[in-house]
């Protein structure tokens, strides 16, 4: 596909970066060039910023209603637009199309579910101690909002801020990874076409160092909303202390996927095969640890070693394609030092275990899916984020030992866990240290829902009324009669 140049929106104009310079966007399926977007740093970032401070007062001061029309205007083009969304989205990120259009679905609904939570933004009323007084209670804006997001959903991560945000009446500068930024631009022409008037809504790409640190020093941005890796996620939470600047983090998980010898297997294997595999493993909420009760393990991993040998892996515009890339040669090498590491201290891999490195998907960064048996602590993918399509199975005695097994890190973004006891479902549902439980269920991340983290996993809630919570202030307003 031949290259194309694309730009920043800042202050509603379509912009170069201010040393003319661009970076280059690749197809991780094939190593071709998709396109550019501009390298920007710290003084396109305060441009925008400042456009952002300016667009503030009177787009905060429009009627929920009149934010809302805006919104859902763009929520309703991406689903019309489905298919060219979704083509960028693989050509970029790599994920097959039907998981990309999923994908951008998913990411439109944050932007009509917050529209219409925009309508129901409101404040209280408290009875006084006095007679003579009353006291109000406003949810008002935050005022600017920065947003940096990953590369991983290229969409919904930044839907799932800026919807918020903007049906808050808040306005937005985003900085989108730069694996992805040719999604992000499109999303912003539709914000365009939906008519938010200029400084409302901007996009910055290019040097994430520079234009993070002109988020957290500039004092006109008020809240930081952030989705990538607990390392840089740590150092926001740090830069963000000098302003005590607001912060939502959404950092790594290390989800455990608990199977109980009473589970139905059949489900759990399809569920772990959908939760694990979508996104190559790419996902902060796939299942990194799969903990297998020891009387139905052997049956457990051989129904599910048989299900991934037959997954395609490919690029992702062709049909039939299960799996796509990883991102990078960075994340390739990892996925397979954790494999190599398992297998080196006595895993034993039941399928894949092995990078591609010949013909078509030699030019790409694919990794087989990979089943691993005989998994233990002593083993770096039982402490680390893999992000790649790796299945570590543990096999485990008693509900006590798995839930001490299970919360044992620092993370705590998601768990999942299969039984068909209800006692027992209640018990682990209550014990289990994660924001994000799936009981029976691979799928938890809906728009209507809470979505963050305990622990190290992050600060914060995104999705639903609470997404929207994120981006208001609360003012007590005592008044004396
Ligand atoms: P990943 O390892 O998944 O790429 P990162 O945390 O590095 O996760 O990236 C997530 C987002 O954070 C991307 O938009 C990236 O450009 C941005 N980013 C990376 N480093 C910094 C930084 N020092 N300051 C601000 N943003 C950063």
């Amino acid at each position: 596909m031949a290259s194309e140049t694309n730009l920043m929106y800042i202050d509603g104009q379509w912009q170069e970066a201010d040393s003319g310079k661009h970076f280059e966007v690749m197809n991780p399926a094939t190593g071709d060039v998709v396109g550019t977007a501009p390298a920007g740093s710290w003084s396109e970032a305060r441009r925008a910023i400042v456009a952002a401070n300016r667009a503030f007062p009177a787009w905060a001061a429009l009627t929920a209603k009149e934010r809302a029309n805006s919104l859902l205007h763009v929520g309703y083009e991406m689903q019309a637009r489905k298919e060219q969304l979704a083509r960028l989205i693989t050509l970029e990120c790599g994920k097959p199309l039907a998981e990309a259009e999923a994908e951008v679905l998913y990411a439109a609904e944050f932007v009509t579910w917050s529209a219409e939570e925009a309508k129901r933004v409101g404040g209280e009323t408290i009875p006084a101690s006095a007679p003579n007084k009353r006291i109000l209670v406003l949810r008002q804006p935050i005022g600017v909002v920065a947003a940096i997001t990953p590369w991983n959903f290229p969409a919904a991560m930044i839907t799932r801020k800026v919807a918020p945000a903007l049906a808050a009446g808040c306005t937005v500068v985003v900085k989108p990874a730069e694996q992805t930024p040719l999604t992000a631009m499109a999303l912003f022409r539709l914000f365009e076409e939906a008519g938010l008037p200029a400084g409302v809504a901007n996009l910055v790409t290019g040097d994430a160092q520079e234009i993070g640190k002109e988020f957290l020093g500039n004092p006109q941005v008020r809240k930081i909303s952030f989705t990538g890796s607990t390392e840089v996620g740590k150092l926001l939470m740090r830069g963000a202390a000098d302003q005590v600047k607001r912060l939502a983090l959404e950092l790594g998980g290390h989800a455990p996927f608990i199977v109980f010898d009473d589970a139905d297997l059949d489900r759990a294997v399809d569920g772990l095969i959908a939760c694990k595999f979508r996104n190559a493993g790419q996902t902060c909420i796939c299942a990194n640890r799969v903990y297998v009760q020891e009387p139905i393990f052997n049956t457990f991993a051989a129904k599910l070693a048989e299900k991934v040998r037959a997954l395609k892996l490919g690029n992702g515009l062709e049909p039939g394609v299960h799996i796509g890339p990883l991102i990078d040669d960075a994340a390739l090498t990892k996925v397979r030092a954790h494999v190599d590491d398992a297998v080196r201290k006595g895993a034993r891999c039941l399928c894949g275990g092995r990078p591609r490195t010949e013909g078509e998907l030699g030019k790409g960064h694919f990794f087989e899916p990979t089943v691993l048996s005989n998994v233990n602590a002593e083993m770096r993918i039982a402490g680390e984020e893999t992000f790649g399509p790796v299945a570590p199975l543990f096999s485990f005695r008693s509900e006590e030992e798995v839930l001490a097994k299970a919360n044992a890190t620092t993370y705590g973004l998601a768990a999942y866990f299969y039984t068909r006891d209800a006692a027992r479902l209640f018990r682990v549902m209550e014990r289990l240290e994660y924001g994000i439980v799936g009981a029976n269920d691979h799928a938890p991340a809906v728009p209507q829902a809470p979505f963050g983290g305990y622990k190290e996993s992050g600060l914060g809630r995104e999705g639903g009324r609470f997404g929207v919570e994120e981006y208001l202030e609360i003012k007590n307003v005592s008044i004396a009669l």
